[in-house]
């Protein structure tokens, strides 16, 4: 077998049905591989972004809520501070959220608040206050250090208005430490960060070690200008490098056995077209040999015949005609059987010539309507309205439709029917040679076509070995239908000379 790679030729058979596609065929399922798995990944990405992005919402919607609320009961009178205090210090007690609450009037100086202010504060220069003095809704400040307490917060401002005026603003600090221990409580692996649309961090859950490859998916807030944004990191290792060798062990594996089982079908079939290469040998030097023999038994024999005769003319003792008789009929015989070799002998060594087959058919006809007279046959011949030209030996052509009818003949008995018909199909000369006689069943149909091969006491068994081998050296072929008690069709098909139209 490793004979077959020395050739160049077949090392780039093997490249192109093993390596080639094994190592394509791996690149793209990897590729395809690292893309479901990044598809993958950011879905989850996706996942984390959505709920806590949900989740701080709600948070923050709880606690402007919680706001809302303290704005209504400040709103019973806005301007009776230590009542605002009151409310304020109790809220502020309860909810850990808040680091703290402060009053301020509509020009921004801080009032009271729960933390103690030591100098007078001004936020009137905050964006947030004025949008809030401006629209008279609440408004959330950028993440920022308190100038109270120096606690990292966000600041809501919510108005109260009190006869369609703005008589304050609440502010709330809300400790985005809080926030973040919230998100915290609720994430696993992934890591989340928090972004104002300033573009500021206001907090960012950072505990991934060593980032693989990471995936990352940002939602926005509804109820805050924020941003939220959720990695994940991929656990598995290098995702193509992988699956390439994975899918590289598989194909290599299958294109292996495909490629031995094409190896095995190739040199099966070179054997077997090597063993019929042998047996047609076989078969010719036989043949030859056959005919070249016959020939050589013929001439004596005509001398063997001649003489027989003669004694048989000389001898006239009952008993001496009856041995003449059957050496006379067995000298028959074997010339018989030597003519029929004969025929046997290389077709190809004679010179085919173009013929009319209704013409050849017509030479012989006198014979055979004697023959089928003689048994009693009905005979029916039918010739090709056109003439039908193909190339072949007359005599060997003639040998063929005598040797047909022969059997057709043999197989009938008194009373039966043989019809021989010419006719054209397509580019062919088809010849069928039918009977209503004995027919035969399948075992024997199997061997018709072997040499020697018969079923009658004076038959050679070369007849249709012949006209095969005839047929066949003229390109056409020979087929035999057969129905036991039924009778027999026989069809010839030769393919027409060039010339004819
Ligand atoms: P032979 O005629 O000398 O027996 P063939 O080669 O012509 O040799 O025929 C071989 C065998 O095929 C015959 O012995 C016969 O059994 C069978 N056979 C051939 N033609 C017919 C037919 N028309 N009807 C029935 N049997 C046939
Ligand atoms: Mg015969």
């Amino acid at each position: 077998m490793w004979n077959w790679f020395k050739s160049k030729k077949n090392v780039l058979i093997y490249l192109m049905i093993t390596m080639i596609p094994t190592i394509t065929i791996s690149h793209g399922l990897a590729i395809q591989k690292v893309h479901e798995n990044n598809d993958y990944y950011f879905t989850v990405a996706e996942e984390y972004a959505i709920f806590h992005g949900n989740h701080i919402d709600r948070f923050i919607g709880e606690t402007v809520s919680r706001i809302d609320m303290l704005a209504t009961l400040i709103d019973i009178n806005p301007n009776d501070l230590s009542n605002v205090q009151e409310i304020l210090t109790r809220t502020i007690d309860k909810d850990v959220r808040f680091s703290g609450f402060y009053w301020a009037n509509p020009e921004g100086d801080l009032l009271i608040g729960t933390n103690e202010l030591t100098s007078p504060i001004n936020i009137a220069d905050r964006e947030y206050f004025q949008e809030a003095i401006r629209t008279g809704k609440y408004t959330i400040s950028p993440a920022h250090i308190g100038r109270v307490t120096g606690r990292y917060i966000i600041t809501i401002a919510t108005p109260v208005i009190k006869d369609s005026q703005i008589s304050g603003v609440l502010l709330s600090s809300l400790r985005i430490d809080k926030i973040e221990e919230s998100v915290l409580k609720h994430t696993e692996e992934e890591r989340v960060f928090l972004i104002d649309n300033s573009g500021q961090s206001i907090f960012n859950t950072d505990h991934l070690a060593s980032a693989q490859k990471l995936y990352h998916y940002a939602v926005d807030i509804d109820r805050v200008p924020w941003t939220i944004e959720a990695q994940v990191e991929a656990t598995e290792g290098n995702i193509y490098v992988q699956a390439f060798f994975t899918n590289l062990v598989i194909l290599l594996i299958l294109t292996h056995i495909l490629f031995w089982l094409i190896q095995y079908a190739l040199l099966k079939k070179q054997v077997k077209f090597e063993k019929k290469q042998t047996e047609l040998q076989k078969i010719q030097l036989v043949e030859n040999l056959a005919a070249s023999t016959a020939h050589e038994i013929r001439n004596p024999l005509t001398g063997i015949k001649g003489l027989i005769q003669l004694l048989s003319e000389k001898y006239k003792d009952d008993k001496d005609q009856l041995y003449f008789n059957v050496i006379q009929q067995e000298v028959n015989r074997i010339n018989a059987i030597v003519s029929e070799l004969l025929l046997l002998g290389k077709p190809t060594a004679h010179k085919l010539s173009t013929y009319c087959v209704n013409d050849i058919l017509r030479e012989i006809e006198p014979i055979i309507h004697s023959e089928a007279n003689f048994n009693s046959v009905d005979l029916s011949i039918k010739y090709s309205n056109d003439p039908l030209q193909i190339k072949c030996v007359k005599d060997h052509l003639k040998q063929v439709l005598l040797n047909l009818t022969k059997n057709a003949l043999d197989a009938v008995n008194n009373g039966g029917q043989v019809s021989i018909s010419i006719e054209k199909k397509k580019n062919d000369c088809v010849i069928h040679v039918k009977d209503n006689g004995d027919g035969m069943p399948e075992q024997i149909l199997k061997r018709v076509f072997d040499p020697f091969f018969t079923t009658k006491e004076t038959g050679t068994g070369l007849g249709l070995v012949v006209c095969k081998r005839i047929i066949e050296s003229y390109g056409g072929n020979i087929k035999i239908d057969s129905k036991l008690n039924k009778g027999t069709k026989v069809e010839i098909t030769v393919p027409l000379a060039e010339n004819n139209d």
